[in-house]
């Protein structure tokens, strides 16, 4: 460490910097972290967390409709915004403290305080007014909602950063955006009873997912009652003097509301870090540019995560912190791997997938085999729920290997997670067909789609 305070200095508190801190500090590195806001992140603190306690809250209408015909009467329900809040605040609460208490655990120390760098080997820790120094350096600093400046009124929209902390549930609300967060307020404010317009620049939500799931999604969203407009974008938004706002969409409708929320992406968060005082480069949206070990051009400063803007995941972020771990403390160059990600939306129904979607994987592939199952799941029976489940296979006709998996539906989420293993590994369909099917279950539908629904081959779909 030759004369500095610190092995380690990591800065941002979030999922990528407290995993690095905590396993960095575990193997006897002096290390220390500093977050200027609230330990645990984007993830914990105002993102995947809240996110899927909103999502469980907004659930229960449906739950309470389907009811109905397994027999049960559910007398009038109520819902309490304030209560929900107020609960989820608790929760996240016990969060941050576990992951400022991991890293206590672990031997590092921890300032609530910003902290900039003044040059390559010096952070400033702002609330404590000293600098210290440290061998190595972490940028873990995260995103934020992007802004849209472009936008008269943009001042008068929120984000999701506001949308967990509403002081009343709106009536009505507008969401700019079609990708992830766009996709997962609109079904959550739905779900929680608020009349919901999402407006999308695009063709169809959910750009980069297989295509089947973007339009089938759609349809089902818009048939609960949320309402989608495509090839559509806000061109100015107004308070009204009689309180809530005007959204002009482009085609001309106003749309009135009480919020209108805008998730249009994420900003890597590197103004005012000192960055280019210790000669660090960005890119031009900003982002910390990294070697493929998340190395930065200054041979000592490292950065994991979405400041960085590789893949936006919290897990993404750990698995780069681990990576980073290994190759600067454990003389193990690791590069993180970032091929074949599993991923979930949790729209209503939820998305799952892994590996390509049909349009990729038949730019990429001469031949493909496509396996596809659009179905009522077994629970929707009784309840009489007009909702489908749909799961889709993409084989590459030569190799027979399963190079997409694609499921919307009850649990998509956590069947991604475990369609991610055979994927990752190159299992080939024949290993899913002599895979034994779990019966009763939606994903057994996985291992017995036995004949391809149709091929593909250079790009034309042959039936
Ligand atoms: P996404 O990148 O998913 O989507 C951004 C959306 O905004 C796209 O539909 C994009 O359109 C649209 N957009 C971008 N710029 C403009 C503009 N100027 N005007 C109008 N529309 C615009 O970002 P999100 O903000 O939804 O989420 C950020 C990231 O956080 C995600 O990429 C994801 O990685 C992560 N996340 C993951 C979740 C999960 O794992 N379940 C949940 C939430 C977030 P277009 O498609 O045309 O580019």
């Amino acid at each position: 460490m030759a004369g500095y305070d610190y092995d380690l200095f990591v800065i941002g508190g979030g999922s990528g910097g407290v995993r690095a801190a905590r396993v960095a500090a575990a193997l006897g590195k002096k290390v220390a972290i500093a977050e200027e806001y609230r330990f645990g992140g984007t993830c914990v603190i105002r993102g995947c967390v809240p996110k899927k306690l909103f999502v469980y809250a907004s659930q229960f209408p449906e739950h309470f409709e389907d009811a109905a015909g397994y027999g049960w009467t559910v007398p009038d329900a109520r819902f309490d915004w304030k209560t929900l809040i107020a609960n989820k605040d608790r929760e996240i609460a016990r969060l941050e403290a576990i992951y400022k208490k991991n890293v206590h655990g672990a031997g590092g120390e921890t300032f609530q305080s910003r902290a900039t760098l003044v040059d390559r080997h010096t952070i400033r820790l702002e609330s404590e007014d000293r600098t210290v120094t440290a061998d190595q350096i972490l940028v873990a600093t995260g995103g934020r909602p992007a802004a849209h400046p472009a936008l008269p009124g943009h001042e008068h929209c929120i984000t999701s950063n506001e949308a967990f902390h509403l002081a009343e549930l709106p009536k009505t609300i507008v969401i700019e955006g079609g990708g992830y967060i766009a996709v997962e307020f609109a079904n959550i404010f739905h779900g929680l009873g608020v009349e919901t317009t999402l407006v999308y620049r695009g063709s169809e939500i959910l750009g980069r997912f297989d295509m089947d799931l973007r339009r089938t999604l759609h349809e089902t969203m818009e048939k609960k009652g949320i309402r989608i407009l495509c090839h559509s974008v806000l061109e100015w938004v107004r308070r009204r003097p009689e309180g809530g706002l005007d959204a002009l969409v482009s085609g001309g409708e106003i749309l009135t509301a009480d919020q209108v929320m805008l998730a249009i992406g994420r900003t890597p968060n590197t103004e005012g870090l000192g960055l280019d005082a210790a000669g660090v480069d960005l890119d031009k949206i900003g982002a910390v540019v990294v070697d493929d070990y998340s190395r930065t051009n200054v041979d000592n400063i490292w950065a994991v995560g979405d400041v960085t803007n590789r893949v936006q995941l919290t897990p993404v972020a750990i698995h780069e912190a681990m990576c980073f771990v290994e190759t600067a403390f454990k003389d193990n160059p690791t590069k993180p791997d970032h091929d074949t990600i599993p991923t979930a939306v949790f729209s209503q129904p939820e998305i799952g997938t892994v590996g390509l979607s049909e349009d990729e994987a038949s730019k990429r592939f001469a031949e493909l085999e496509v396996y596809r199952a659009l179905f009522r799941p077994m629970r929707h029976t009784l309840s009489g729920r007009d909702e489908k489940m749909l799961m889709k296979l993409v084989v590459d006709g030569a190799s027979r290997k399963v190079i997409g998996a694609h499921v919307l539906g009850p649990d998509a989420g956590e069947m991604a997670q475990l369609l991610g293993i055979p994927i990752k590994a190159g299992l080939t369909k024949d290993d899913f067909d002599r895979t034994m099917a779990v019966h009763p279950t939606a994903s057994e539908e996985l291992v017995t789609m036995y004949k391809p629904s149709y091929q593909v081959k250079d790009g034309a779909r042959i039936d």
